[in-house]
């Protein structure tokens, strides 16, 4: 997933607005000239190191291994945690399509959950319900009823980068003998009860593409306690190397490991992380603010106890409240130079996974439906945010006037 690019205006009352864009000021240019004045460019270097040492501090883990995308990430995070082929793995319906893709990647299946009204993120009830509802415990081990397949993995998302309900996750992870992942891809810089999402659960990944809280163009990263879980993780990054001269391997690895000039860039991102949350956060109140009162709208809440970095800022527009609705929104903004976003498909429905097993899914469909995240780089200006909320209150209100009078008509 590129950075989504500007689009073309086509109407422009002011600059053009992207989603969101990494905010590179920092120390990246000086960091990637020392691996190029050094030579150390690939796989192998200082900054490597740095960066995952770094990384483990803020997140409060032991251990952190750099890889080559947030998907990476996630398909050794799986396979660490001891997810295998035919296991079913839960996942929720709203999240981007990697979350479930890597399960695949083992040969296990993805069984998708709904969300929860409140935050949209994986709702515990649903989880219960699968676990106690569907499952029977055969020979120690957890099985779904309905397919035989031995149920594994419990993988959480901090989705739009709200931290989710970890204390009941990891309550029914551990009731049910699960191996609870996080994939805080999007929630880099969040907290919940006070600690960093990614420090939560056995083992979790992050992402550092080019529009995630922190970018290195390309990167990921798995995260966890568990030194045998991370040596191994590693291991599998390098191609299962055993032997450096003589190139023994010692079981089918992957390519998967950061280069020094990726991680140089994520290492100078990683010492802004604290701004640009709180940017990003100040941008979530200004737009709570302004967006909150319209008809139609409803902004995004946080939880008590959870400090989000409101990664994307979302909205949901009520077509039967307000007069218009996500996608002539999405149209007109666009005309206005202002790029914004759907959520993903829920990923019940997606081809890519037709034929999986699902819990009852209401919510992530009217979320999706509803939902459109709007421009959130750190770096927005406060006059593009103005302008962004000035068109939406414009719209709004135009199309309801418009949808009043059009109904009145056919009274
Ligand atoms: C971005 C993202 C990923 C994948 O990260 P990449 O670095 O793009 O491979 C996985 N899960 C979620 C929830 C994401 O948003």
């Amino acid at each position: 997933m590129q950075p989504l690019t500007t689009p073309t205006p086509v109407s422009v009352p002011g600059r053009p607005v992207p989603l969101s864009v990494p905010e590179l000021g920092g120390k990246e240019w000086t960091y990637v000239k020392e691996c190029l004045d050094t030579n150390w460019i690939s796989s192998a270097g200082p900054f490597v190191n740095r960066f995952e040492t770094e990384l483990a501090t803020r997140i409060g883990v032991g251990h952190a291994v750099a890889t080559t995308t947030g998907t990476a990430a996630l398909h050794l995070a799986l396979k660490v945690a001891g997810v295998r082929a035919d296991d079913e793995v839960l996942v929720p319906s709203l999240t981007f399509i990697a979350t479930a893709n890597a399960a695949r990647y083992l040969g296990a299946w993805p069984v998708f959950l709904d969300i929860e009204p409140e935050h949209w993120q994986l709702d515990p009830v649903r989880v219960q319900q699968f676990l106690e509802g569907e499952c029977r415990r055969k020979n120690g081990e957890l099985r779904d009823a309905a397919t035989g397949r031995r149920v594994s993995a419990l993988v959480v998302v901090h989705a739009l980068g709200h931290p989710c309900d970890m204390d009941a996750f990891r309550e029914l992870a551990g009731k049910h003998g699960l191996a609870l992942v996080e994939d805080a891809a999007e929630g880099l810089g969040s907290t919940y009860k006070g600690r960093s999402v990614g420090s939560l659960s056995d083992v979790a990944c992050l992402s550092f593409n080019g529009n995630k809280i922190i970018s290195c163009g390309g990167g990921g990263a798995v995260v966890t306690n568990d030194r045998a879980w991370a040596e191994r993780a590693r291991h599998l990054s390098t191609q299962a190397k055993l032997d450096p001269i003589e190139y023994i391997h010692d079981e089918v690895g992957y390519n998967y490991r950061l280069t020094n000039l990726q991680a140089a860039v994520g290492y100078a991102q990683l010492e802004r992380l604290d701004e640009f949350v709180d940017r990003k956060r100040r941008n979530a109140s200004e737009y709570a603010t302004r967006l909150g009162p319209l008809p139609g709208i409803r902004t995004m809440r946080e939880a008590s106890g959870v400090r989000s970095n409101f990664w994307l800022y979302t909205i949901l527009i009520d077509p039967t409240q307000g007069g218009t609705d996500r996608q002539r929104l999405h149209a007109a903004l666009k005309q206005r130079g202002i790029e914004t976003r759907p959520l993903w498909q829920p990923l019940h429905q997606s081809p890519a996974h037709a034929g999986a097993r699902q819990g009852p899914i209401s919510v992530a469909n009217s979320v999706q439906a509803q939902g459109l995240s709007l421009p959130s780089s750190s770096n927005l200006k406060p006059e593009d945010l103005e302008n962004v909320c000035d068109a939406i209150a414009k719209l709004t209100r135009a199309e309801k006037r418009t949808t009043k009078k059009a109904s009145a008509h056919q009274a």
